[in-house]
């Protein structure tokens, strides 16, 4: 394999060119490759050894692509944090092109950290490597849930210092998602006020994601329900998001940009880690909420394409976004029902009361929430009963465990949806350290290597399954770095 083999797409900027900014990754001084998911580059027809060579990782930073590949920042707006920014963009990203992977789908080869863009503003271009290997581990740990997710393909140190707080070392991210369109996308085009533009990029979505979607009502109603799948999917891994601004929503139902985001520990649906979320906006329990106000934004950046009429488009998408919520409710009842091992043939009140008084034991008890649903199935063995050393009202557990445990629980079905492993924040922190401070990615590899399979308990990786020591304290992310 060589760079020059390598057919890197250039759909969207073909598409869709005012969305596309041609620009170049910045030089790298001395480029050293940290990790690389040679699955991944398998599956998209890279050859993992060759990715090793020079060449390969000058492709992975983006200063080597193959003649003819058409790198693009992508111009998008956003609300953050509720507010309105009309033109975000790659400030330090770039689109190298698209990929056809063992399926036949396209993927885009997207880099983050490759230098400042026309979007840059104030920033600086860069990323370092403690948060770009962040994003590696806990994607990895997202795909191995089955839950939609961006991939990270690799991690290069660059041998360039950034500057945050304190000097740091360089790196940079290569990143495959199915696309990286987002709400603010969407809210960027309807901005310009070019009509063609929004609907191209309509069309361009309905190609790639929601091929089934016969007008635009159909492209948002897929996207409502594709969101309401996967930010239930979170909240039954406990996932904390700690970003959800529309510029971090994608169109295809992809979990994007893992700045501040976090496995909770003690389950509390006040949960916040990041340390910029004062108000709790994007607080463990609201991300029901700010996904769905998320689509709202999406629905009225894509409301002359539901009529022409604008109260019929308002119409239209207010029906459309009424689904979210009912939709919401059945994944997370589903997905509760076989955390819990429930038989299918019970009666959905009944499950989702069980649930639902389960969690408030478990909020009260600061209960481990990845540990507790192990423990749980330990329980529907008939053995000695762990899940109550997680609980302080034991005798409202001893009640409610009766009722549960007279459905008749299926304890290996809730071993195969209930996690041993996640990223927990201590294990990620101790790694990153390790990568950053010791130059040593062995901690970073083990860790990733339990996350990745994280159903199948292992001998010799009871550390990744243990909650944190209680003096790891109050865990804080940070985004931008
Ligand atoms: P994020 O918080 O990662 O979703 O990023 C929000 C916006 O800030 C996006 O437009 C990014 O491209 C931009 N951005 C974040 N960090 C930097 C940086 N170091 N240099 C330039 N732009 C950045
Ligand atoms: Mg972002
Ligand atoms: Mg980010």
């Amino acid at each position: 394999m060589s760079t020059t083999t390598i057919a890197l797409g250039d759909r969207f900027a073909r598409d869709l060119p005012e969305l596309a900014v041609p620009w170049k990754a910045e030089a790298v001084p001395d480029p050293r490759l940290l990790v690389l998911d040679e699955a991944l580059a398998a599956d998209l027809g890279l050859d993992p050894a060759w990715l090793r060579t020079d060449a390969g990782v000058r492709l992975l930073v983006g200063t080597g692509v193959p003649e003819g590949a058409a790198p693009v920042a992508q111009a998008y707006a956003g609300h953050q944090f509720g507010g309105f920014s009309p033109r975000l963009g790659d400030g330090r990203a770039l689109l190298l092109g698209e990929l056809t992977d063992s399926r036949g789908e396209v993927r885009d080869l997207h880099l983050k950290g490759s230098g400042r863009t026309p979007f840059a503003r104030g920033g600086d271009g860069l990323a370092a490597v403690g948060p770009m290997l962040r994003e590696y581990v806990v994607s990895r740990a997202m795909h191995g849930l089955g839950i939609p997710t961006t991939r990270s393909l690799a991690v290069v140190a660059t041998g360039r210092t950034v500057h945050r707080e304190t000097p740091l070392p360089g790196a940079v991210l290569a990143r495959v998602a199915s696309s990286h369109l987002r709400v603010g996308t969407f809210q960027y085009a309807r901005g310009t006020g070019n009509a063609d533009l929004l609907r191209r990029l309509a069309d361009h979505a309905i190609a790639r994601h929601h091929p089934a979607a016969a007008d635009y009502r159909a492209l948002f109603d897929a996207v409502v329900a594709a969101q309401a799948s996967l930010v239930a999917r979170w909240m039954l891994v406990g996932f904390v998001h700690g970003v959800m601004n529309t510029d971090n929503m994608t169109i295809s139902g992809e979990t994007i940009d893992y700045g501040p985001c976090a496995f909770m520990d003690a389950y509390d649906p006040a949960t916040v880690y990041s340390s910029i979320d004062h108000g709790g906006r994007y607080a463990y329990g609201n991300q029901p909420i700010v996904a769905m106000w998320n689509l709202a934004r999406l629905a009225e950046a894509l409301l002359p394409l539901f009529d022409e009429v604008e109260e019929k488009a308002i119409e239209r998408a207010m029906e459309s976004l009424e689904r979210f919520k009912p939709l919401y409710d059945a994944a997370w009842a589903a997905g509760m029902r076989a955390k819990l091992g429930l038989p299918a043939g019970l009666d959905e009140t009944v499950a989702v009361a069980l649930a639902e008084e389960l969690l408030t034991l478990l909020r009260d008890g600061r209960a481990d929430y990845t540990s507790f649903f192990r423990d749980l199935a330990t329980a529907a063995r008939g053995a000695a009963d762990p899940a109550r050393s997680h609980l302080l009202d034991l005798a409202a557990f001893e009640q409610w465990r009766e009722r549960w445990y007279a459905t008749g629980p299926d304890a290996d079905a809730m071993d195969r949806v209930n996690p041993v492993y996640v990223p927990r924040n201590h294990l990620v922190e101790e790694a990153l350290a390790a990568a950053v401070v010791d130059d040593d990615l062995t901690p970073v590899e083990r860790l990733v290597d339990a996350v990745s399979t994280p159903y199948d308990e292992r001998p010799g990786l009871d550390r990744y399954a243990a909650p944190a020591p209680p003096d790891f304290g109050a865990y804080r992310t940070f985004c931008g770095t």
